[in-house]
């Protein structure tokens, strides 16, 4: 039982909340971030973008 309680609370992302932005994005009390759409649309783009300069770098 205690097990599958510690799993749970591993495997949820709204935790307890830490921080809360303005625009939405949050952060839980565990460290799991969970971006707004705009921020995460951002976060895509930036991701994006460092793999294709990891591309270029290995190519
Ligand atoms: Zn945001």
């Amino acid at each position: 039982m205690l097990v599958a309680e510690n799993k749970y609370s591993k495997w949820t992302v709204e935790g307890d909340l830490k921080t809360k932005w303005i625009c939405g994005c949050r952060q839980t009390a565990d460290d799991y971030f969970k971006f707004c759409n705009a921020h995460n649309e951002t976060l895509k783009k930036a991701i994006q973008a460092q793999i294709d300069e990891l591309d270029m770098a290995i190519g």
